[in-house]
């Protein structure tokens, strides 16, 4: 299938460059409205923030929910240093490694932004030598510098930031010639825009939908609880739309659509597996099933609140998750494939 690459990669780059660490995920949710608005479907939004978009099908008793997450790793202020930086905890789980030396945005409640970059306490090797380069790569040893003439904590305070601002890192989003997708937040950005390119499509085409469809853009995923709330009633079938995981002794792959069997919190639904592969099979969409060592999803999360659903976890590869990702084109219209043509699917 011929899609409109152009629109996707629009919509991706501009979900991913909108900053929206979990618990921070407004802004994002008013880009995504906008795009909505202008395809003329209507939304609901949850208490907690989540957004969904139903898609009116045959058959409403029957209703299947594919979700993506919008909420992403971040950071908060956890306090002014003497000096004049800034402590910092993190939301969600990475390694600080990944964030060593990289620029941030710090926004406070007043909505001012100030730039930073994110240092080790003993950041030069010039002044500290083997013990910079030893540092263990930890919170406590990991600081904000901002980038303001700022020489003590009553410096910083007059600027007007405060313990429990928001801290978002660069997305440093690259799109190459070829097809490469790099960019923090892949993991789950790309997937949102998976979901709103399915959405712009089915109503563009007019696509009769055997079944009610819902898609659910989560805001609290990155912390567990996600989808443990607010899922439309009548939802039978739970898609997840989340990354796979290529890399060290993994079967997913950058270049497919991956679907996963089993991750920490256990196997996803083999029936709805075996119908995903079924439609991967019958529509040439290249696939990978694979096993995911630390992960869980919103599918998780929904069968952790005591939904009676079954669930599936389906995504495009990720590398390097969680650090600076990659995926690559083909992965990510390979999810758009299987997520139109499951939606088809009587
Ligand atoms: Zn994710």
């Amino acid at each position: 299938m011929i899609y409109d690459n152009e629109k996707l990669k629009y919509y991706a780059k501009n979900i991913l460059e909108i900053p929206s660490p979990t618990g921070y995920t407004d802004k994002i949710m008013e880009f995504i409205s906008t795009e909505l608005h202008i395809l003329n479907v209507p939304f609901s939004m949850t208490n907690k923030g989540a957004m969904i978009v139903t898609i009116k099908g045959k058959n409403h008793e029957y209703q299947k929910t594919i979700s993506a997450h919008v909420d992403t790793l971040g950071a908060m202020v956890k306090g002014i240093k003497e000096n004049g930086a800034l402590s910092l905890v993190p939301l969600g789980g990475f390694m600080m490694n990944a964030i060593d030396g990289e620029n941030c945005t710090i926004e406070t409640v007043d909505g001012k932004v100030f730039t930073g970059t994110i240092q080790t306490t003993k950041p030069s090797v010039h002044i500290s030598g083997d013990e910079a380069r030893d540092l263990k790569r930890i919170p406590e040893n990991m600081e904000v510098i901002i980038d303001e003439k700022v020489f003590s904590k009553q410096d910083v305070e007059k600027l007007g930031i405060n313990v429990g601002d928001i801290i978002s890192f660069d997305t440093r989003t690259r799109i190459t010639e070829n097809g490469f997708v790099k960019s923090r937040y892949l993991d789950d950005k790309a997937s949102v825009a998976i979901l709103l390119f399915v959405i712009k499509h089915l109503i563009k085409e007019k696509i009769q939908l055997p079944f009610t469809t819902n898609f659910f853009i989560s805001n609290y995923e990155e912390v567990g609880h996600g989808a443990k709330a607010a899922l439309p009633e009548n939802t039978k079938e739970f898609i997840a739309v989340d990354m796979g995981a290529p890399g060290l002794d993994q079967n997913s792959s950058e270049y497919v659509t991956c679907i996963c069997a089993k991750d920490t919190s256990g196997p996803y639904d083999y029936n709805l597996r075996k119908k995903l592969i079924n439609v991967c099979k019958v529509n040439a969409i290249p696939y990978k099933v694979d096993v995911y060592p630390f992960y869980s999803s919103d599918a998780s999360a929904a069968l952790g609140a005591g939904y009676d659903i079954k669930t599936a976890l389906i995504g495009p590869g990720v590398f390097a998750s969680h650090a600076y990702e990659r995926t690559h084109m083909d992965s990510i219209l390979a999810t758009v494939d299987l997520v139109l043509k499951y939606c088809q699917e009587a």
